[in-house]
């Protein structure tokens, strides 16, 4: 497969200049069956379903956000102004990325909650501002984890951590890689990017690059509803372009996926598999003596956190792996069990521009707004039916 990741995220939707990005844009669930979001007007059942998700993602976004809006404090994170927070630190993950730590410039008790708020409903963002160009760009706030994350007092002050590559060429995230410890940083948001809906039992998680951030939050965000009568699970598929972002993972199903497809099992292949890590004779480890990438730590304590219901396969550029149609075609399997399964089954995909349209299609802007456009790519020659498919 030609790699079709760019040497750059080229997101449309983060190149937002502070001017032109006052409200928030609706985004549109593309569910499996719908070739197009426009040409393909909705059945009524299916409408229904549609109008579920974004009605989640919807009420979600503006809920919180509109009573917080009323009158926000200049201390406390809110959608509407940009809120002072200071660099803690700046650790390189790997030779283009960093990990960020930020706190509240000024104690706010209130931070603790919007943050929660944001978590319990899915993906989210905020907006970082760059000033000396009036632009800004959305960054992915990590999930804390056991093993990885903040100490509960910096939890309480209201910390937040980002990974961020930086663009050689990019305006913001160059800028942001330049700043020093203490530096003042403006933040917007939060900002709902999808909402996952109650019902949802499995995501499959397509990641390309930075696109990890977002699957670390959706799988936070599910997994923290895990009850005695609900486990929901997450597979993750990620494709990275340099070992340093992703050392010492090792796949939990490539070399389970191929014996699956003999035996048919989707959901053996998901999850009942082990920590085999060789593929067609290939060692899928992208292994190293070293200590693991942050990002790798952090997808461990998931694991750990949640047993059994989360598993991760890792594709990597430089060692020309990448993730193919026949990788997809084990997990994604058509779901029975009526129209409404599409709620229970998500697939998400999130990373640069040219990875999203390789996957799902592009997305699409109509009248100023961001649209999910029509579902294409493998993932539309992989007929997902009774799954929902949302790119970030
Ligand atoms: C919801 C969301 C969450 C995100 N989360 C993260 C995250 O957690 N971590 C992360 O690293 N990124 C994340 N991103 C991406 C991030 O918002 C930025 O898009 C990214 O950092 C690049 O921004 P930049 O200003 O540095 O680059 P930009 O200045 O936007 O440039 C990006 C690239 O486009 C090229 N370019 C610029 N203008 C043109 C033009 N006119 N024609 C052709 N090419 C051009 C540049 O050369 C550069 O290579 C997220 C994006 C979104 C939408």
């Amino acid at each position: 497969m030609k790699s079709s990741i760019p040497a750059s995220f080229r997101c449309s939707c983060s190149r937002s200049t502070l001017q032109s990005v006052g409200g928030r844009s609706r985004r549109h669930a593309s569910t499996s069956s719908s070739a197009s979001s426009t040409a393909n007007a909705p059945t009524p059942s299916r409408k229904a379903r549609w109008l579920a998700i974004a009605f989640v993602s919807v009420a979600a976004a503006s809920g919180g956000a509109y009573v917080r809006a009323q009158s926000p404090k200049s201390s406390e994170l809110n959608p509407e102004t940009f809120t002072k927070y200071c660099l803690v630190s700046r650790e390189p993950v790997s030779p283009s990325s960093s990990l960020f730590t930020l706190r509240p410039k000024y104690p706010s008790d209130s931070n603790y909650d919007i943050y929660e708020e944001a978590w319990r409903a899915g993906v989210w963002s905020v907006m970082f501002k760059q000033p000396q160009l009036q632009i800004g760009r959305e960054y992915t706030p990590l999930p804390t984890t056991a093993a990885t994350g903040l100490s509960v007092d910096e939890e309480n002050e209201g910390y937040l951590r980002f990974f961020i590559r930086k663009d050689p060429f990019g305006e913001v995230s160059r800028y942001l890689h330049t700043l020093n410890t203490g530096a003042d940083i403006e933040l917007r948001g939060p900002k709902i990017e999808c909402a996952i809906p109650e019902e949802t039992r499995k995501i499959l998680f397509i990641a390309g690059g930075t696109g990890i951030a977002p699957a670390l939050q959706a799988g936070y965000s599910l997994l923290n509803r895990t009850t005695s009568t609900n486990r929901p699970q997450i597979h993750i598929v990620w494709a990275s372009r340099l070992r340093a972002d992703c050392l010492g993972g090792v796949s939990d199903t490539l070399n389970a996926t191929t014996q699956v497809s003999a035996s048919g099992s989707w959901f053996s292949g998901w999850f009942g598999s082990s920590s085999n890590a060789v593929h067609d004779g290939v060692d899928t480890r992208v292994s190293s003596p070293q200590e693991p990438s942050l990002i790798v730590r952090e997808l461990e304590a998931l694991k750990s956190q949640y047993p059994g219901q989360v598993t991760v396969d890792y594709y990597l550029d430089e060692e020309n792996r990448f993730i193919g149609k026949q990788d997809l075609a084990q997990f994604i399997k058509p779901v029975g069990g009526g129209e409404d399964q599409d709620i229970h089954n998500l697939i998400l995909v999130s990373g640069p521009e040219g990875f999203i349209s390789y996957m799902a299609g592009p997305k699409v802007w109509a009248q100023g707004t961001e649209l999910q456009g029509p579902l294409r790519g493998i993932i539309k020659e992989l007929n997902p039916k009774g799954w929902a498919v949302w790119k970030l």
